[in-house]
This record gives C-alpha cells, sequence and structure tokens, in this order.
C-alpha cells in the first residue's frame, strides 16, 4: 500500500513524504470531500501550515480537485488518474442537506456550455444538493 501512495505521488511528479504519503492516504480513505479543518481533526499533532501546504502542493500538481460547495470552505478529492481538470473533464458535485457531505459524481460530467464570443472559462462549478443514499434510508 505504501508503495502504491508513493507511486500515485510519483505519477503527478510530487516528490513523495511522510506528511504527502499521509494526507494522500486519509484522502484516499474518504467517501466524500473534505475539508481542510476536517482534514486538521484527523491529526493528533500537525502544523496546520504544513497540511495546507500539502493540499496546495497536491492541487498545483492536479493529485486534487477543490469544490466550493456553498458550505463556507473549499473541500477536496482526488481526482481520477487521467484527469487534468480540463473544462471537459470536470464532473458534477452533490451535497448531501442532512449529513452534510459533499460526493464527487465522477460519472457525470458538467455539461460544456457555449460561452458569449470573447468570454474564456477557466473554472466551473456544478453542485445538485439533495439527499443521499444513506440519509433517505
Ligand atoms: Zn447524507
Ligand atoms: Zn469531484
Amino acid at each position: 500500500m505504501e508503495k502504491n501512495l508513493e507511486n500515485i505521488l510519483n505519477a503527478r511528479n510530487i516528490k513523495p513524504t511522510a506528511m504527502r504519503t499521509l494526507v494522500l492516504q486519509i484522502l484516499l480513505d474518504q467517501n466524500s470531500a473534505i475539508s481542510l479543518p476536517e482534514l486538521e481533526q484527523k491529526f493528533y499533532k500537525a502544523d496546520k501550515s504544513t497540511i495546507y501546504r500539502t493540499l496546495k502542493t497536491f492541487l498545483n500538481h492536479r493529485l486534487i480537485h477543490s469544490i466550493e460547495d456553498g458550505t463556507g470552505s473549499l473541500r477536496y478529492a482526488v481526482c481520477k488518474e487521467s484527469c487534468n481538470c480540463e473544462p471537459e473533464q470536470l464532473h458534477v458535485h452533490f451535497l448531501c442537506n442532512n449529513c452534510n457531505s459533499t460526493f464527487c459524481l465522477l460519472n457525470s460530467p458538467i455539461p460544456i456550455i457555449e460561452l458569449p464570443k470573447g468570454f474564456k472559462q477557466t473554472s466551473s462549478n456544478f453542485v445538485i444538493k439533495g439527499v443521499c443514499l444513506a440519509c433517505s434510508k
């Protein structure tokens, strides 16, 4: 498993460190996206700025993507191996109003919107809100 995490980091040109490997492990263990405060809570003792810098590095190397789900803090989730966060690769997210979890809907790409002449897309954010499977049972 350790080896596998290192491979994932190397594939994104991120030098594996103990901290990066640990943060990646935590991110992969989540079944929903996680915010910085939520991530910090998983650490008994770790410098908050180190955790933040680790996320920044992951973002810059497209290992993870950030999600504005309207809850106030950005949430983060690991990208698919082939993902470079290009507009045509972005997917819809789902925020559960009950458990406040945000899920990646990897099989639901964000539709490409035809923009007015001269407009250029740099990012997009598509969040559906409702009740997740666990909460609707
Ligand atoms: Zn839920
Ligand atoms: Zn996502």
